[in-house]
């Protein structure tokens, strides 16, 4: 639709959300004439894969399609090896016609072995689609093996199911930061948050012994084939990570390097400062076990938790625990998750890295 505002002015063209919060999402400016929005999206989707080829190395799993930060509002599509994933999730990209043009576009282009569809139903339901469960849309394959940070030989490889697991499989979002990790790390490290081991599988090449903790069995297990895959002995340890970096905490146990990857925490504005003080808690309780000299490697994926707050709470956790930090480097999502300037919810992940001085 054409958005025009109250002086008539011409804006630029939008999908239109019939019952989500968000009614209107832009996908061309001003400039551009949309008339047909399937071979718009076509268009989109091949420069979106033009973007990769010239930013993205080193990797056969990456985000091929990021939504509004490849001008595709709704639309993600992750690219696993030969297996690619996509996720719908607006009215809009739910049409027919424009689903075809999205699966004639990913054959042309990456000439995959199966695409697959991964389905929330709790978004179907918000956007008022009918329910449709995840499956295969196109092809026969929807498991593979991924080799990221280096080829086949020296890069760090995971199981991929599309079908199964959380979310699309992997946080790529992560791929460059797991690399730089696995450069500062040493000694004995600690990965809290680790799901199927994207941190500490990086940080085995380098570091004497590794623990990942998670409180998901099944993403546990997914971490030790893992493990296995690429010829790792890392130990998984199932639990609670607030109440085991408590209990490391009180007992004095000491690692030359933690990362900590929690999930999202305050999702709407609202429960920012209940986010927070999860945040200030977690890194005041990391910190303390990081010997003088070790790493602490800390993110954040809300959005609503902004880098100037993300920095001020780790600050704050660092005065209580009378240790003083050196930020290394602040980093975000990898560059197959792009940020767009003019659309701040692009630029979500942020990912700090400190030497623990003293
Ligand atoms: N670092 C991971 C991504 C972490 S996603 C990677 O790079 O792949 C967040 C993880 O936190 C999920 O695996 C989820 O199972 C786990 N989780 C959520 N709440 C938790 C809790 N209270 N204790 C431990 N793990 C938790």
């Amino acid at each position: 639709m054409r958005v025009v505002d109250a002086r008539g002015k011409f804006h630029g063209t939008a999908v239109y959300s019939s019952s989500s919060q968000i009614a209107i999402r832009m996908i061309a400016g001003a400039k551009e004439e949309v008339t047909d929005l399937p071979r718009l999206v076509a268009d989109r989707i091949r420069a979106a894969v033009e973007y990769r080829k010239v930013y993205v190395e080193n990797t056969n799993a990456y985000r091929l399609v990021f939504s509004e930060a490849d001008l595709l509002p709704g639309l993600i599509i992750d690219r696993y090896n030969d297996v690619v994933s996509l996720q719908i999730l607006t009215q809009a990209m739910d049409d027919e016609p424009i689903r075809g043009a999205i699966i004639d576009t990913l054959v042309e282009e990456v000439s995959p072995a199966g695409i697959l569809e991964r389905v929330d139903p709790r978004i179907r339901e918000l956007e008022h689609l009918p329910v449709r469960n995840s499956g295969l849309l196109w092809g026969k394959k929807s498991s593979t093996i991924i080799t990221m940070n280096g080829d086949e030989k020296k890069g760090v490889r995971f199981h991929y199911d599309g079908l199964e697991g959380q979310k699309t499989g992997a946080f790529l979002d992560q791929r460059e930061n797991y690399a730089v990790a696995a450069r500062y790390a040493k000694g004995n490290a600690l990965d809290v948050f680790c799901y199927q081991g994207g941190f500490a599988l990086h940080l085995a090449a380098q570091c004497n012994t590794v623990t990942g903790v998670d409180s998901s069995r099944p993403a546990l297990e997914m971490a030790d084939k893992n493990a296995a895959l690429n010829g790792r002995e890392i130990e998984w340890i199932e639990a609670n990570a607030f109440d085991l970096l408590r209990d490391y905490a009180a007992a004095g146990k000491k690692y030359e390097a933690v990362v900590l990857d929690p999930p999202g925490m305050g999702k709407t504005k609202r429960d920012l400062e209940k986010a927070l003080s999860g945040y200030k808690e977690l890194n005041l309780r990391a910190m303390k076990m990081v010997h003088r000299g070790g790493i602490l490697i800390t993110c954040s994926c809300s959005f609503h938790v902004g880098a100037e707050d993300f920095r001020e709470t780790i600050a704050a956790a660092a005065r209580d625990a009378h240790k003083s930090l050196r930020l290394l480097e602040i980093r975000h999502a990898s560059r197959d998750h792009p940020m767009l300037l003019n659309v701040p919810e692009t630029d979500y992940l942020k990912c700090l890295i400190f030497h623990v001085s003293s």
